[in-house]
């Protein structure tokens, strides 16, 4: 399906390539989409209002700003597995980070690319020609997100391990300039984008995913001054690859919401517990956002999926849960497939979301409470759906268009490839 074209001697290779039934035209310049790990729109907004992020200032008014709608769980696995495809969950099979296997009945963390079930973008441009390079600052999204992928890719989590032979690069540090960082800090999502920067300037790289991490979105709110020295701190390098050349598109996978109640408390629901009191036990809830990142959310979120123990109470026990404070959603396996877009045999019987400020727990048990006792900001309902897309060149009258419609974050790269003019 690739088709490449050489443009003559000294210049870049231009091609255009096809993966899922979309094709990509692909830019001479570099081609960088960044996704900003639980950046809602607010984080954007405020962190420009205080004058910290001038480079992003400077080419959104020639170039793109505006909201897509992300895909549902609002969680990372499944949104970085519909970004890096260009599909959906129904198509990619990402229906949460965490499911019950139904072939084993084993609860595990979706983290391994055979779960994947259509290529990647990344795959396809590599095998177009192009030098691609996939950096995460998640290590657990590192197998997904490389899948097939003749390049480079490694995380920042595990940046002193990468190997010429396995990550298709070594020496990341003295690349970068940067010790690896740890996992909890600001530095795990900026090291990603430092070694894009990098990437770009030594020639390593010229189509590039970097996949950062919502810790501090979990920690702090937009107009803290933490979060807006992390804001500064993209800004910096999304400055340094604007003047290396490249095309950039940001998104993000998902939002982020405060889900306390007005005394500082977590505001959880634990649906298991009250399942049980009502209907007996044995209805088993799952909660698609557990990882192994449990300081950033305690794994709780604003989804959950019952497996139910007698699927013909499925009805029944919708009407119930949906009459509960604090829940706004609940659809049955087949309205999710549909609806949702969720692929069917990943998901439980039932799918729940639950409001802005309110998260779903299993039972008290399974939380520990002291790791989000600084307050809870989380995600993975319909309250962190939506969220911002930036382009840095404009936008062909047909995209604009486009962008007008129902664009989704998973839409980046074609926006990128397809949609942008000065390319
Ligand atoms: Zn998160």
């Amino acid at each position: 399906m690739n088709s490449t074209s050489d443009d003559g001697p000294g210049e870049p290779i231009a091609a255009t390539f096809s993966v899922n039934d979309r094709s990509y035209s692909l830019p001479t310049r570099p081609v960088v989409v960044i996704c900003v790990d639980g950046c809602g729109d607010e984080y954007l907004s405020t962190s420009l209002a205080h004058g910290r992020m001038p480079n992003l200032a400077g080419v959104i008014p020639k170039g793109y700003r505006g909201m897509v709608r992300g895909a549902l769980p609002s969680f990372t696995n499944v949104n970085n597995a519909s970004i890096t495809t260009g599909m959906p969950p129904v198509a990619t099979g990402f229906g949460g980070n965490f499911f019950i296997e139904p072939e084993t009945g084993e609860e595990v963390m979706m983290n391994s690319s055979k779960y994947l079930r259509c290529g990647t973008i990344l795959a396809a441009a590599a095998k177009a020609g192009r030098k691609v390079a996939m950096v995460t600052a998640k290590n657990k999204l590192l197998d997904i997100l490389s899948h097939d992928l003749e390049g480079i890719a490694f995380s920042s989590e595990f940046a002193s391990q990468a190997e010429e032979a396995t990550h298709g690069i070594g020496n990341v540090e003295e690349l970068v300039g940067l010790p690896t960082p740890p996992i909890y800090s600001a530095e795990a999502s900026l090291f990603a984008l430092a070694a894009g920067a990098k990437l770009i300037e030594h020639g390593l790289a010229d189509f590039l995913y970097l996949s950062l991490t919502d810790y501090m979105q979990h920690k702090f709110a937009p107009h803290t001054p933490e979060s807006l020295d992390f804001y500064e701190g993209i800004d910096t390098q999304i400055g340094k690859m604007l003047e290396l050349g490249a095309v950039i598109g940001i998104t993000a996978d998902h939002g982020m919401n405060a889900k306390d109640k007005p005394d500082g408390s977590p505001n959880v629901i634990y649906l298991e517990s009250l399942l049980d009191g009502e209907f007996g036990p044995g209805n088993k809830v799952i909660l698609p956002i557990t990882d192994p990142y449990v300081v950033h959310h305690g794994s709780l979120g604003s989804e959950a999926m019952i497996y139910l123990q007698d699927p013909s109470q499925a009805m029944a026990i919708a009407d119930w849960v949906f009459q509960l404070d604090g829940i706004t959603e609940v659809v049955d396996r087949p309205t999710a497939v549909k609806k949702l877009e969720l692929p069917g045999d990943r998901i439980g019987d039932l799918i729940v979301m639950s409001a802005r400020d309110v998260v779903v727990g299993r039972k008290p048990e399974y939380h520990d409470l002291e790791l989000v006792k600084g307050g809870l900001r989380s995600h993975g309902g319909r309250y962190e759906e939506m969220v911002p897309m930036v382009i840095s060149e404009p936008l062909s009258e047909e995209y604009m268009a486009k962008a007008a419609g129902d664009p989704r974050n998973f839409d980046v790269f074609d926006f990128v490839c397809n949609g942008t003019l000065n390319r």
